[in-house]
């Protein structure tokens, strides 16, 4: 453990980070400060640190908590909100702070790559949480089934959020949405040779076709919902062909998949719309321009039950200190304001109905997507991964 801090009461900051035992480092790092103006003089920075207790460093990847002033004091004033997110910072601080000029509530975040379920659990009615922000869908049900979120009546939430993308106790809420669809190499593969899902394992695609892990979530989630449409015995079928077509042993990311195509190692891959985004985008590494335009874009299902969609989303903790503000701050981010602000930092679609998704991804063509209930596809989840070892798609 390491605790550093500077004199003469201007700043003031602890870091405090551990490592443990079972042969793995685990980190963790808080700081939270607070700002205030001082009258008669210039803003000063009065620090405070939150160390949580050291059981909380064996979770991995936990960043700073901050908190963010407020910059025109409202009716919420002197509030103050903390969120747990799974969401980079950059895709999220944007909204937050706009949610602080809106409203006069103060944001504090704490970001982690893994392990808020088990943060929470742990630090049961004593979680400085009043908000989870996750980026997938999975990790939702699981806190649910934990019993660590708590319900929302909200007339607005119910609004702004289709049924099929939040759960039906009001446990949790999408916030934004991704479709999973189909990308082709745009001169290898013909217009109209891939219009489903189902064409994945077609003898036609033999060798041609791409994937990650089939028990990653993100395909977990779309085997489920095949379940859930066609049937346990059509998708053990599906995964069979899905593994005589694939061009080598499933790897890599969702982004890797779009270079194998590039490269000529296959012609198909199932990819989250967002990737797309990123890829196009991606100054840092502008060879993903070059994969990205090598690509062409596949709704699957586009004429029939349309593409299968995942979320990110959001939900109010259940021993939340301040749950009103949690509630706020979810409404506020399904506000129009917000949605278009939210989905377009990670190229993904709005989930609130009449908001348009960024020019981006609005070119990549429309979404027709699938009304599933997520919750469906959360309670084939299981069933589905074990399809995926019974059919050895992995090896
Ligand atoms: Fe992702």
């Amino acid at each position: 453990m390491r605790i550093w801090h500077s004199k003469g009461g201007k700043v003031c900051r602890v870091w405090v980070s551990a490592a443990l035992a079972a042969g793995r480092l685990w980190r963790e790092e808080f700081i939270m400060r607070l700002v205030r103006r001082v009258a008669g003089r210039r803003a000063l920075l009065a620090g405070l640190a939150v160390v949580f207790p050291v059981g909380m460093a064996m979770l991995a990847g936990v960043m700073p908590v901050q908190a963010q002033p407020a910059q025109q004091p409202t009716a919420g004033a002197g509030q103050v909100v903390t969120v747990y997110s799974y969401r980079q910072p950059f895709l999220i601080r944007p909204v937050l702070e706009a949610f602080t000029r809106r409203t006069g509530i103060k944001v504090r975040t704490a970001f982690a790559r893994k392990g808020l379920l088990e943060r929470l659990r742990a630090e049961g009615e004593n979680t400085p949480a009043d908000v989870v922000i996750t980026a997938d869908f999975a990790r939702l049900w699981a806190l649910k089934k934990a019993g660590l979120l708590r319900p929302v009546e909200s007339e607005v939430l119910r609004k702004a959020v289709p049924a099929h993308l939040r759960d039906e106790e009001g446990q949790w809420f999408g916030l934004t949405k991704r479709a999973r669809i189909i990308v082709a190499h745009k001169d290898r593969v013909k217009d109209g040779e891939i219009a489903r899902y189902a064409d994945l394992a077609a003898p036609h695609m033999k060798g041609r076709v791409c994937i990650r892990s089939g028990k990653h979530p993100y395909n977990v989630a779309l085997f489920a919902s095949m379940i859930a449409h066609d049937g346990r015995d059509a998708t053990r079928d599906f995964l069979k062909g899905l593994k005589a077509n694939l061009a080598r042993k499933p790897q890599g990311n969702d982004r890797a998949q779009a270079r194998a195509i590039h490269e000529g190692v296959c012609d198909v891959a199932l990819l989250n719309s967002y990737y797309l985004g990123k890829m196009a985008t991606n100054e840092k590494k502008p060879e993903q321009k070059e994969w990205y335009g090598s690509l062409k874009v596949i709704f699957p299902e586009a004429q029939g039950r349309g593409t299968h969609v995942n979320i990110s989303g959001g939900a109010v903790v259940k021993h939340a200190k301040n749950p009103q503000a949690g509630q706020k701050l979810l409404e506020f981010m399904v506000s129009e304001e917000a949605q278009r602000m939210y989905a377009a930092l990670n190229h993904e679609y709005p989930v609130r109905p009449g908001v348009q998704p960024s020019e981006l991804v609005r070119s990549w063509g429309e979404l027709r997507e699938d009304r599933l209930p997520l919750t469906e596809i959360a309670r084939r989840s299981r069933e589905a991964a074990r399809l995926v070892d019974e059919v050895g798609l992995d090896h």
